[in-house]
């Protein structure tokens, strides 16, 4: 089985998104939100069967671990209130797809952050995507405020909530920032992977995952920096007295293969061991085209992992073991949805 664990429904009915504009500008004008609109199940299956599903069947992937719209997360528009009503509605369009295409996609939810907003908030929706979803993990924005960095870093006990119900439910988080509302970041190209490489050292210079030693994060997007500048952080480490790098950070946290070119593939397989790579393309999302280099899309990241030199059984790993060990509910959800 091929597990692609980085998609997004980026494909979404286009009723869903325009609730979203006219919700923050009912909140702007200090109004209620409008009601939200009806979405059939036919119109959630034209979006699927003619998008990601088909793409599955051209690439060759089986399933796809699957999460709200990353860049329309937004969690620094309106306020918790809105976050709230805007995550309930995401997750259970998520749910709804993953109903429809049981054996295609597994959920995972995005969280009701509002930036400077205490992420306890997060519980009780949490427990909704687990206990009647079904999804398998989180998404965590590490920038609820979107690129002005105003909540403390990911190591601070501020955040201990959502790490405590992680464990508690053994679902990982996937540590994803939302579009950028500061023109001074890119949202796919720049702040994607600062966020991914931010995120990596606020938890490298924590106490997190020792006061967490079951705890899973995946840093999407290869790792951000972090992969190539390897060698650094090691380096950062040991300075600090911290340990071994692959010691302290690599019993939890794994980095995905949202990597759009085979050398960026090459070298996180060198660098990062096989058992912390995960397979993901991120497709439909934030490079669509064609590289005029290998005629094939840059987001069809199964083309590398095939070309790597690497044993049949460590290619298992990185496409479908490893997800299964990370997600700790994934085997027993894919048992689940293939029953129904
Ligand atoms: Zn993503």
């Amino acid at each position: 089985m091929i597990i692609d664990i980085h998609g997004h429904y980026t494909t979404s009915p286009r009723q869903h998104e325009a609730w979203r504009t006219r919700q923050i500008e009912a909140h702007a004008a200090g109004k209620a939100p409008p009601p939200r609109p009806a979405i059939t199940d036919d119109e959630i299956r034209e979006t699927i069967t003619g998008g990601q599903l088909k793409l599955q069947r051209e690439r060759g992937t089986d399933l796809t671990i699957f999460s709200p719209r990353a860049a329309g997360m937004g969690h620094h528009l309106g306020d918790a209130t809105t976050s709230e009503a805007w995550a309930a509605a995401c997750n259970e369009l998520i749910h709804r797809v993953c109903a429809l295409f049981p054996k295609n996609f597994i959920g995972v939810g995005m969280l009701p952050q509002s930036a400077r907003v205490s992420p306890k908030n997060c519980l009780a929706e949490i427990d909704r995507c687990v206990n009647e979803y079904g999804f398998v993990g989180i998404n965590l924005n590490p920038d609820p405020s979107g690129g002005h960095w105003q909540d403390p870093p990911l190591g601070d006990r501020y955040w201990y909530p959502v790490y405590e119900k992680m464990v508690e439910h053994d679902i990982p988080a996937m540590v994803h920032v939302s579009a950028a509302c500061n023109p001074a970041f890119h949202t796919t190209g720049s702040h994607y992977l600062s966020g991914d490489t931010t995120g990596f050292n606020q938890l490298m210079t924590s106490s997190v995952l020792k006061d967490f030693p079951s705890i899973k994060f995946i840093i999407p997007h290869g790792g951000g920096a972090v992969p190539y500048h390897w060698g650094r952080y090691r380096g950062l480490a040991q300075d600090a007295k911290l340990g071994l790098l692959s010691e302290i950070m690599l019993k939890n946290v794994f980095f995905d293969t949202c990597v759009y070119h085979l050398p960026g593939q090459e070298l996180l397989a060198k660098v990062i061991p096989v058992d912390n790579i995960l397979f993901a393309s991120e497709m439909i999302g934030a490079v669509r085209g064609i590289d005029p280099e290998t005629g094939h899309h840059y987001d069809d990241t199964k083309r590398y992992i095939d070309q790597l030199p690497l044993s049949a059984a460590d290619k298992a790993k990185i496409f479908e073991g490893n997800a299964r060990r990370v997600y700790g509910r994934l085997s027993a959800q894919i048992a689940k949805q293939t029953r129904e």
